[in-house]
Order: structure tokens, then sequence, then C-alpha cells
């Protein structure tokens, strides 16, 4: 990336989205190999999100590193009967800094509405974890050009309630289903144009110096291949990363790749 696009950008947060995947020796094993292969990378946020099984062990494993730990989902609730949910607060043991919020495979799969993630932003927030809130519209509502019209209503009612101070600490996922584990990507131009979009949305819901500081990812077959073209778009500030962030190479070249 040219040195002013640079300067004008966002800080980048590059986040890899294990899903349902590694054991914990296995995340052990791909840690370990992040952390060599980044030792030297300090321009950029780097975040792994390990199944909530292996958040103890990699939690120790990365504690003298540059790679920060976040979370797949937690509950909206702090503590009580819910039986198979996680609290906020629990994932705070284990020094988990970000969180996932409405993937689509939970949007999806677990019925999560908006007002939902909301909510469960809100609680990420009062626990001073930083939400990375998800949006994306599917192949259908693309095809039938509601593309503006999903993410506009995904981002504000996922964002309701939010302070200007808790939105600036607030990361948005720009997801298109479509494009998400199926090796499609969007075109670096329709990225940006959906990015800048949703900074646009983000200055009425919230102003424009907060919405400046806000950091917006791309996720959607992410790949070393495809990463510099882009990362280097204005309004593209890091990536959510599923597939390829389960091999330490793949994961390590898209952040090497961005710089
Ligand atoms: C994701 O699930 O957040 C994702 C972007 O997956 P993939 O990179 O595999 O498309």
């Amino acid at each position: 990336m040219d040195t002013e696009l640079r300067l004008k950008k966002r800080r980048l947060i590059i986040a890899g989205n294990w899903k349902m995947n590694k054991t914990v020796a296995e995340g052990l094993e791909l840690v370990q190999s992040l952390k060599r292969d980044l030792a030297n990378v300090k321009e950029v946020d780097v975040v792994v999100c390990p199944p909530y099984t292996a958040l103890s062990e990699v939690s120790k494993e990365i504690l003298d590193s540059n790679i920060r730990l976040g979370a797949q989902n937690m509950s909206e609730h702090g503590s009580g009967a819910y039986t198979g949910e996680i609290a906020a607060g629990m994932l705070k043991e284990f020094s988990v800094r970000y969180v996932i919020l409405g993937h689509s495979e939970r949007r999806q799969y677990q019925q999560e509405s908006d007002a939902l993630v909301a909510r469960k932003a809100l609680a990420a927030h009062a626990a001073s974890l930083k939400p990375i809130v998800c949006v994306g519209e599917s192949l259908q509502e693309r095809e039938s050009g509601a593309t503006n019209k999903v993410v506009e209503t995904q981002v504000r009612g996922s964002l309701a309630g939010m302070t200007k101070d808790q939105a600036a600490e607030t990361i948005v996922a720009y997801e298109p289903v479509w494009a998400i584990g199926t090796g499609k990507t969007a075109s670096s131009e329709q990225a940006q144009e959906v990015h800048a979009f949703i900074r646009s949305i983000l200055t009425s819901m919230f102003d424009e110096q907060i919405s400046r500081r806000m950091r917006i990812q791309y996720g959607g077959s992410v790949k070393a291949g495809n990463a510099k073209e882009l990362m280097s778009q204005p309004d593209v500030d890091g990536a959510l990363v599923g597939g390829a962030s389960l091999e330490a190479r793949s994961f390590a070249d898209i952040i090497k790749n961005s710089l």
C-alpha cells in the first residue's frame, strides 16, 4: 500500500475466524507457527478467534506475542440459567479482547436477529470487549439490487443504542454471504462501494469524526492473492478470514501482503 494512503487510513485489523475447527493441540500448533511468522509485524492488529474450548490454552500461548484473542460469539446475558451459553465476563478470564457477533452463519442457523446482535454488542462493550459486528447480503439480495437496503438495515439494527464512544470501539465486518467459503470474492470495487456506503450510514448514526475512526473489515474468501488489492481500498480497514486462517502460512501471507 502506498505510504500516503496508509497514513490516511485506519490501522488494519486482520482476524482469523476458526469457526468449529481445531482441537486444543491443533490450535496451539497454529499459533506457535503464527508467532514465528509474524514476529516482526507491528503495523497490523492480528486477532485469532478459536472455538471456546481452545481459548484458555491459546491465550497462554500468545501472551508474549503481538497476536490478540477473539471469541466467535457470546451471550447477551451476564450470568444465569442459560444452558450452553458463555458470558462476556467468562471470555475476559482468558484475556479475550474481541468478539465476533452476528456472523451470517449464526444469523442463518441460530436465527440471530439484528436486535439480538445489538444487545450482545452492548453487553460486549459493558465488559470492555470490542465487538466485530458482521453484516452482508445474500446472493439473491445482491442480484435483486437490495444490497444497500439489507446492509443499512443490518448496520442500523445491530449497532442500535450504542454511544459514540462505543461505536468508535466497534468493528464492522462486511461479509457478503455469497462470498463466504465459496471461493468467490467481491471485487475490490464492489467491496469499496459497500464499505463507503457503510461509512456513510455510520456518519448518519453517529457523526463524521466517529465514522472516520471506525474500522470496517471485508470478509469472504480473502486469500494471500487478493488481500493486497482489497486492503488498498480507502474504506477497507482489514479482513475477517475464515478458511485461509486455518493454516499458518496462508493467514500469515494475507497479513504480510496487506502491509
Ligand atoms: C467468514 O466466515 O467470516 C469468512 C470470511 O470465511 P471465508 O474466508 O472462508 O470465506
